[in-house]
């Protein structure tokens, strides 16, 4: 049997269920869980920001666990091996997207915890391809959010160029707190903007080497090369242009934002521009997790049983936790 915190319905609490265990089809494998990290994609998920393919559903994308089964046409080499799912679950490999390496835009593709049962469970079942093997010396809780607040936050940084080398981070939490630290091992400046007040992340930005914390209220002391908006929150947008130099770049790296208050133009003329990242590529978590496992990563977490996905959840909401919620099988 397994054990899975599922959404019913949007807006709704998770609800814990037992269910039978499910087998692997082809292609695919189980994973008996070890860890699994909460995103703010979930959030969303659970609120109602997001629409969702199905329901019910068992949310969770930065599953680490060990593989226990795999179905026919996938390498039994894998059983007992420890891999990661993230939130690409699969994509068609056909349409123009997939055939030009941009899987992550793939027009038919399916996401973990979306449009396929997650991690928030003690099993799980994936395509064996896109799982992630994971070969770093670090336990189940620390790696997972390595798989989303990691993975988007490396293709969000990847997207501000090698120019920039003084880089805001607007909202710090699980991706910026990792991110910033991936900036610093590349030479680079990290500013750190929090909501306004909340002193207890900026100093923690300040611990993680960010040479400036401030509200995202105020002007960084020296303008910034460009920034990552990981906070779901529109108004951020204009805040974030004008405080990066002429020809910055300014990268959403959420799934969901409020709406964008209208700005002059004035703000973004010079040449700066306004991009989004969208979901991830096999590539982009296969060189993150190379990078990830050469380099000293402090990966702050605040561990919950699976019973307590709603707590852990509601702590997300509120800006309660500092690093990211991982609940642990
Ligand atoms: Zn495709
Ligand atoms: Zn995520």
């Amino acid at each position: 049997m397994m054990r899975a915190m599922v959404l019913g319905g949007q807006g709704q609490a998770l609800r814990l269920e037992t269910r039978a265990l499910p087998e692997p089809g082809p292609g695919e494998l189980r994973l008996c869980i070890e860890a699994c990290a909460i995103c703010r994609t979930d959030l969303h998920v659970v609120d109602g920001d997001l629409s969702l393919p199905r329901l019910p559903i068992i949310p969770g994308h930065e599953i680490v666990g060990q593989v226990e089964a795999v179905g026919p046409g996938v390498d039994t080499g894998l059983l007992g091996t420890r891999m990661g799912i993230s939130w690409l679950a699969r994509t068609c490999g056909q349409c123009e997207f997939c055939r030009f390496g941009r899987e992550n835009l793939c027009d038919h593709a399916l996401f973990t915890g979306h449009g396929r049962d997650g991690g928030f469970a003690s099993h799980a079942i994936a395509q064996a391809d896109f799982c992630l093997p994971l070969h770093l010396g670090m336990d189940a809780e620390h790696v997972a959010p390595l798989l989303c607040a990691g993975l988007i936050g490396w293709r969000a940084l990847r997207m501000v160029g090698d120019e920039a080398r003084v880089v805001g981070l607007y909202g710090f939490g699980a991706s910026a707190h990792l991110i910033a630290q991936v900036a610093l091992i590349q030479g680079r400046q990290v500013a750190a903007f929090t909501r306004p007040g909340d002193v207890q992340s900026q100093a923690f930005a300040r611990r993680l080497g960010a040479f400036w914390a401030g509200g995202s209220d105020q002007p960084p002391p020296t303008p910034l090369h460009a920034a990552i908006i990981f906070a779901p929150v529109g108004g951020l947008v204009p805040l974030a242009l004008r405080a990066v130099r002429k020809g910055g770049r300014v990268v959403c790296a959420g799934i969901h934002m409020s709406d964008i208050p209208a700005f002059p133009y004035a703000w973004l003329w010079e040449e700066r521009q306004l991009v989004s990242v969208a979901n991830l590529t096999r590539t982009d978590a296969a060189t993150f997790l190379a990078f990830a496992a050469g380099v000293p990563l402090r990966v702050e977490t605040t561990a919950y049983r699976l019973e307590l996905a709603n707590d852990a959840l509601d702590d997300l909401r509120t800006g309660r936790l500092q690093g990211a919620a991982v609940l642990v099988m």
